[in-house]
């Protein structure tokens, strides 16, 4: 096996990468190279623009993580990052003051942000960022694709007494940033999704793959996104290689973040199972040929396989790269046989 895309978002599909490119650097994964590459398609439907910068905060986390630049206790943004802008603009009273941006960050958003205005598409955009971060350490052995070089943002519709239609429309960052996803998400909206092109890439790396995996990551406001760009569920239904998930979902919550608003806003069961059968089995006309849970899930496997979805109950928790690594060796265990 030479050629692995994984649909990431950002945090689970960050931990993830850095497990499996562990596993592939410890020789770990069955039947996969050495030198095998790794294609990220990273969610960029959490972008936002603030301050009049463009924040890509999935691709900022895959990329920072994999760079071994992170915060690993915050998970997200710089480590030894320091916040005098965002003191700063606070004092000038300018909101928003409730998404933090960090004086390191900032310089990745200011690099971002002047190439995008020089007409520069994300992805190549993206590319130039990954020259500092990713290159040193993998070569070209570790790509990150925007899913898209458009604008898509998620929208989330919540209560609001005080507004005439009793709704107010927040963005996605707004809802999980402010409002620590509080409050029931009445309604999801993928703006510019449906009009979305795939980025530079992004369907060859699914068609040319030996196997693409679907890490645990949301399945609603990160894989959902991946897969809602038109195309990506056509790539995925003819490519050749095997296409298998992950969990997210573990004893009936996700393991942090909050899959389990977005799964109940969409309707979906809040289980492994649920989510399992949400992606559906490649062979019913979903996107997956395999399904792995954890194993306090283990009774809910047959109900996945009674779907024709094979599926298989290992421990899930990332708790380090050794224990993400074995999860994605039993990944590839279950659908390369
Ligand atoms: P985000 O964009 O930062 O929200 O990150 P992702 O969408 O990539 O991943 C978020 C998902 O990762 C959440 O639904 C979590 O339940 C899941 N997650 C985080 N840590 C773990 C873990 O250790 N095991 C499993 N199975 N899922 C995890
Ligand atoms: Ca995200």
């Amino acid at each position: 096996m030479q050629n692995i895309t994984v649909l990431s978002g950002g945090m689970g599909g960050a931990r993830f990468l850095q497990g499996l490119l562990h596993g592939i650097a410890t020789g770990r994964l069955p039947g996969v190279a050495p030198d095998a590459t790794v294609t990220v398609v990273a969610n960029t439907a959490d972008d936002l623009w603030v301050h009049g910068l463009k924040v890509c905060p999935d691709l900022d986390t895959v990329m920072y993580t994999l760079g071994d630049g992170i915060d690993t206790g915050r998970g997200w943004g710089r480590r030894a990052e320091t916040w005098s802008v965002k003191e700063e603009l606070a004092i000038y009273g300018v909101e928003p003051t409730w998404f933090g941006l960090g004086d390191r960050d900032i310089a990745t958003h200011l690099v971002r942000t002047q190439m995008l205005e020089a007409g520069y598409p994300l992805s190549e955009v993206t590319t130039a960022l990954c020259r500092r971060w990713l290159d040193p350490v993998y070569g070209d052995r570790v790509r990150l694709l925007p899913m898209t070089d458009d604008r898509v943002e998620t929208h989330v519709a919540i209560a609001d007494p005080d507004s005439p239609s009793g709704r107010r429309v927040v963005h996605f960052q707004e809802y999980w940033v402010r409002l620590r996803a509080s409050v029931p998400a009445e309604m999801l909206v993928f703006v510019g999704l449906d009009e979305a092109s795939p980025g530079p890439g992004v369907v060859d790396a699914i068609t040319d793959a030996d196997l693409v995996v679907l890490p645990p990551s949301n399945p609603v406001v990160s894989v959902g996104t991946i897969l809602g760009v038109p195309r990506m569920r056509e790539a995925l239904a003819a490519t050749r290689a095997p296409v298998v998930g992950l969990s997210p979902i573990v004893g009936g919550t996700h393991v942090r973040g909050m899959a389990e608003q977005m799964l109940t806003s969409i309707g979906v069961e809040v289980s492994a199972s649920g989510v399992g059968l949400h992606y559906g089995a490649r062979s019913a006309g979903g996107v997956l040929d395999g399904w792995l849970v954890d194993e306090v899930d283990a009774d809910q496997a047959d109900r996945v396989e009674a779907a024709g979805l094979p599926c298989r109950a290992v421990p899930l928790m990332m708790t380090d790269p050794d224990a993400t690594a074995a999860m994605a060796a039993a990944a590839i265990d279950l659908v390369a046989r």
